[in-house]
């Protein structure tokens, strides 16, 4: 393995990468860049987001560009503004010491006067998307003349994205005599076509073999049906704490979708897609940078431009139309030496599509059962022990309280403590999944005990059951009790062991939620808690709105508990109505107060 000066880059450039912490060159810079810094051949690449490939293409146009000249001597073109403006930012950072570099990003949707500013003061170096650099060429702001480089990064996407005549009007600006470097994670024949009519016998580079998927990354897949295809996904999600990962869909819907719905029950998720402001998306993407946001759902060109290093998972939802996308999406997990796992939801038809994905990423994909809910909460449980285990005790702190704490548990020997505190964390989950259906049996039907058999019922639930002594006599007598109104219309009931369901006529949907948070009535000792379950799709035990669950992990802990006070359902109902009708910051509202109300 080289070093970075080893690879001819000159000792300016070094010192800035050693500030990045960048310690060795990744394969694709290792192979990339003493090819381009010695030689002027057209340079083909194939490499996927996430390998590297911004420094190996712009570490030797650093070591070779004229810092007295101020042309512009390199284009790069990228599919996306998002991406566009950190290949810019890369580049600023890489030429930290080289103090006459000047770059310049141009992209849609920003003033195009202050980008036309900034190119008349002069930049080595312009970074664009396609559309707003033809703009800029066709008003003679841009002048691409003098340009020794031209590179097309992630190609593919460019002409996905349906940028293919904007590339041949770039191309046509720039002069004959100059290198082009081409980089792309697949190569299908419209990328091949590029490369064999722009391009002069090119060098081809490869960070790992053509179109495979990252060693790191594992690839699973759920067989589901349209019925059990989000319950999996919850069950994904749930089974797996700590998980930080994009969901991909296929269409702007389908992602608005599945994000409001992850909302609603409870995850710590939103959306990324181009239906948003590029105010609302910098504000998602900040926020799952952050890890404010666990999961995020995202349509494959609004990803594009998002940098993160750390997925634990990449699911699709749905595959993509174009299968090749498929390498883009798994590539998002496993980077940087982290283990990644790159899941696929797929229903009868679907699944023969997964043939075709394993011939291009050289690799199988295993089956795998969707969990149990025993299993879900087997394993929750395992996290909640070893975030105990791991939790450090500040003796000085709590010393003073003790004794009390101590008087107060002495009647309780070690097993018994350890059953009441897991019960304390757990019993909600255990209802939650109690009773819970095998996902695994495609051919079964939706469990019509959890649905409403009527269009002008509600059906709600209660956490109270059958081990409450609850029937349906004193369950009628608890609704009466809230004074919902002198006419309200009772429908089916359902009791279970832990917790039940009833129907209310539709139109007492809203007083009966407010009247049982503001009553806050006791049954037999507990606290009751009352839910709408009509929205909810099939899958689990309950059909409950929110999910269960308590405070959950240590890393991120967003998750609401519909344990608690039936206030804190109805907020929740008004919180997921507010995202889902848009705004930049949709939202810090809902669980930026739902925290502060647990702490
Ligand atoms: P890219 O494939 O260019 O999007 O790079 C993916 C990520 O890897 C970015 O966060 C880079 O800053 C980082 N990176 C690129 N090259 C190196 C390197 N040689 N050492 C450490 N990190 C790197």
């Amino acid at each position: 393995m080289s070093t970075f000066l080893e690879l001819g880059l000159k000792e300016p450039i070094n010192k800035a990468l050693t500030d990045l912490g960048y310690e060795k060159p990744t394969v694709i810079q290792e192979k990339a860049i003493p090819q381009i810094i010695s030689s002027t051949d057209d340079l083909k690449a194939f490499a996927q987001t996430g390998t590297g490939k911004t420094a190996a293409f712009s570490l030797p146009i650093l070591e070779l560009l004229d810092e007295s000249n101020s042309n512009v001597q390199a284009i790069i073109l990228s599919p996306t503004r998002e991406l566009a403006v950190q290949i810019g930012k890369n580049i600023e950072d890489f030429c930290k010491y080289l103090k006459n570099v000047k770059v310049t990003t141009v992209y849609g949707g920003a003033n195009m006067d202050t980008q036309i500013r900034s190119l008349k003061r002069g930049s080595q170096i312009v970074v664009g998307t396609p559309g707003r650099t033809v703009d800029l060429i066709n008003r003679r702001a841009l002048k691409l003349g003098n340009v020794q480089w031209l590179v097309l990064d992630e190609a593919d996407e460019m002409l996905n994205m349906g940028f293919k005549e904007e590339l041949d009007k770039v191309l046509e600006a720039t002069p004959e005599t100059k290198q082009t470097l081409l980089f792309s994670a697949t190569f299908p024949r419209e990328v091949e076509a590029i490369a064999r009519n722009y391009m002069t016998k090119p060098v081809e580079v490869t960070s790992g073999e053509k179109n495979q998927g990252s060693d790191n990354v594992s690839h699973e897949y759920y067989a589901v049906t349209e019925r059990t295809r989000y319950p999996a996904l919850k069950r994904i999600a749930d089974l797996n704490p700590n998980i930080y990962a994009i969901i991909f869909c296929r269409t702007r819907r389908e992602t608005q979708e599945v994000a409001d719905n992850l909302i609603k029950d409870g995850y710590s998720a939103d959306a990324l897609h181009g239906d948003l402001s590029q105010g609302q998306r910098d504000s998602v993407m900040g926020k799952f940078r952050k890890k404010t946001i666990q999961i995020l759902v995202a349509t494959d060109v609004a990803a594009r431009g998002l940098d993160v290093t750390e997925l634990t998972h990449v699911l699709n939802h749905k595959l993509p139309d174009q299968i090749e996308n498929y390498t883009h999406r798994s590539g998002r997990t496993g980077r940087a030496g982290n283990k990644g796992i790159s899941i696929v939801l797929v229903n009868g038809k679907e699944k023969g599509k997964l043939r075709s994905i394993e011939r291009i990423i050289k690799k199988k994909f295993v089956e795998t059962k969707v969990p149990t809910g025993k299993e879900i909460v087997e394993n929750q449980l395992m996290h909640l022990i070893d975030k105990v285990k791991a939790t450090e005790v500040n003796s000085s702190e709590i010393e003073e309280f003790l004794p009390n704490i101590y008087t107060k548990l002495e009647d309780l020997d070690r097993e018994e403590l350890i059953q009441k505190f897991v019960s304390l964390e757990f019993n909600s989950m255990l209802a939650y999944y109690e009773n819970s259906k095998d996902l695994n049996d495609l051919s079964s039907r939706d469990n019509s005990r959890a649905r409403s058999t009527n269009e002008n019922m509600t059906r709600f639930f209660i956490n109270i059951g059958r081990k409450d002594s609850l029937n349906p006599g004193k369950l009628i007598g608890l609704i009466n009790e809230q004074n919902i109104g002198d006419k309200i219309e009772i429908g089916a009931i359902d009791i279970l062991d832990t917790f039940s369901f009833f129907e209310i006529d539709k139109n007492f949907e809203d007083k009966t939620l407010e009247a049982f948070a503001e009553n806050q009535p006791d049954f037999d000792g507990r606290s009751v808690n009352v839910e709408i379950t009509k929205k909810e799709r099939s899958g689990g035990g309950r059909r409950g709105g929110k999910k269960p669950f308590g405070k959950k992990d240590g890393g991120f802990g967003r998750r609401r508990s519909a344990e608690g006070s039936s206030r804190r359902s109805k907020d929740s109902n008004r919180s997921s109505e507010r995202r889902s009708s848009g705004g930049g910051d949709r939202k810090s509202g809902g669980f930026g107060r739902k925290r502060r109300e647990r702490s």
